[in-house]
């Protein structure tokens, strides 16, 4: 599954006609210099595109409705050169409804001391447009960023480039369309929702089909392509048969090939991107999917647990948010199982049953079939690994009956203390910030689940930016997260959100 886009960034220069055709020309020259200097800088995941410099209403609002219709625009980069006079943005910016990044930048680095003049300061006024431009899109109440440095400077370029990534979160978040089989799990709380809010609140399409629907998609694929599958499995990764008899072990591992297979097949004829299965609910399926959606996750497909759709549309989003990006370390459907809480050694191991991402994975992966107290089917295949370490982001979406709440935690992976021979799950180990114990009351307070959905390659500041676009409440917990602050900020966002 090929998740990159080609989608192009719109360069917008403000400017008026003041000052005469002369000025509007270096104008032009600048920004082009500009857009053709960050597209070979190579440090954009995504190609800007220059527009006309924007003079009048008209003009604007043509230019963003264009932006809006556009399949290939991710969203709208401007910059004002000079003094842009903002009433003439208002219609185009009401109008506009794709992500909005202002660049606070401007063509020369230094103040040129020796030569500078009035007629330098009409056509380098971008402190001065700058503010007349904010103060309108403020008073639109219009979520935007605002990014600012040097057109050169490698952390601006650096900030431009997350925050495409976050616009295309964005823009293909309307597009997901996630697949339950059968319901969510009888009496559990979390991973329910309301999916016409989901919809009209992020754009995803989330349907059920029965089991058995999905399962005779399954029971279709022939025993050729169940075997080339299997022989990939066992090229790729490492055997643990745990006594097991080889042949019995290979028909076991070929069962999940067969899911993954028909699954993929099921969901790609029906335009499915994110997956959600329920192991109670698995009538003609011969195992609970293991390996099968590990393998699925890891080609990009969402995945969420138990019915839990919310975790499995989030995946999906994340995983398209870093889709190309270079040593990117994972994104992945995780659940929170055990503390320790060993003074110095606190953190929570994160696991499930069988289904986290192998693109976590560090080193070697290894297949292994174990029996299953869940899901009252055969010993499922599944892969086993332990994942890379470093800081990461854990996200939780959930619906507190009136309104969505988007939960970011900054956490930090580490390796587990000691090896783990019995417990046959891929597992990682996360301290949540600020520190262990205020990060846990913090995340419960706030009423993240136990399912979320995770990524080494992500910001907070970028879910947040998602989130606000979204014009969902986000709680970002952090080095700065205290239980006082975070109270605070839920009073907020409880009569700001409220309906
Ligand atoms: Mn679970």
């Amino acid at each position: 599954m090929n998740l990159s886009q080609n989608y192009t960034f719109w360069f917008c220069v403000g400017s008026q006609e003041l000052y005469g055709p002369q000025v509007l020309d270096n104008v032009a020259s600048h920004a082009r210099e500009m857009v053709e200097g960050l597209n070979a800088s190579g440090a954009l995941p995504f190609p800007l595109t220059l527009k006309p410099t924007m003079v009048t209403g008209g003009m604007i609002r043509q230019v963003f409705n264009d932006a809006n219709l556009d399949p290939t625009c991710a969203g709208v980069i401007t910059w004002m050169h000079t003094f842009s006079p903002a009433k003439s943005w208002i219609r185009g910016l009401e109008e506009y409804r794709k992500p909005l990044l202002h660049f606070l930048t401007q063509y020369n680095e230094e103040i040129p001391y020796d030569d500078i003049d009035m007629d330098f300061m009409n056509e380098n006024q971008s402190a001065h447009g700058d503010r007349e431009f904010g103060h309108m899109v403020t008073r639109l109440g219009k979520e935007r960023k605002v990014i600012a440095g040097h057109w050169k400077d490698p952390q601006a370029r650096e900030r431009i480039a997350a925050w495409m990534r976050t616009a295309v979160g964005i823009v293909e978040s309307g597009k997901v369309r996630v697949m339950r089989m059968a319901d969510n799990m009888r009496n559990v709380a979390v991973t329910e929702g309301d999916k016409v809010e989901a919809q009209q609140v992020f754009g995803w399409e989330i349907d059920a089909y029965p089991s058995s629907e999905i399962a005779g998609a399954v029971g279709a694929v022939n025993d050729s392509d169940v075997n080339a599958l299997v022989d990939e499995y066992y090229s790729l990764y490492d055997i643990i048969l745990d006594g097991r008899d080889p042949d019995e072990f290979r028909r076991h591992v070929a069962a999940q090939a067969k899911i993954e297979i028909g699954m993929e097949r099921f969901m790609l004829e029906k335009n499915y991107h994110a997956v959600v299965t329920h192991f109670d609910d698995l009538e003609g399926l011969q195992q609970l999917p293991g390996l099968a959606i590990q393998r699925l996750e890891e080609k990009g497909y969402g995945f969420g647990p138990e019915g839990d759709w919310k975790t499995a549309a989030m995946v999906r989003v994340m995983k398209l948010m870093t889709a190309g990006m270079k040593d990117k370390k994972g994104t992945s459907m995780l659940e929170d199982y055990t503390y320790n809480m060993v003074p110095g050694k606190e953190g929570i191991l994160q696991a499930h049953m069988l289904e986290i991402c192998p693109s976590l994975a560090d080193g070697r992966q290894a297949i292994r079939c174990l029996p299953l107290l869940m899901g009252n089917r055969e010993d499922p295949a599944r892969l086993v690994f332990t994942s890379k370490t470093g800081p990461g982001i854990a996200v939780s979406l959930i619906d507190l009956g009136t309104r969505f709440r988007l939960i970011i935690h900054e956490v930090d992976c580490r390796k587990n203390e000691k090896p783990m021979p019995k417990l046959p799950v891929a597992t990682t180990f996360w301290t949540p910030r600020p520190d262990f114990k205020t990060g846990l009351e913090a995340w419960v307070l706030a009423g993240g689940a136990h399912h979320s959905a995770f990524s080494f390659d992500l910001s907070s500041e970028q879910m947040a930016d998602w989130g606000r676009h979204m014009g969902v409440e986000c709680v970002v917990l952090d080095k700065d997260t205290t239980i006082k602050s975070l109270r605070q900020d839920m009073i907020v966002g409880s009569l700001y959100y409220r309906k």
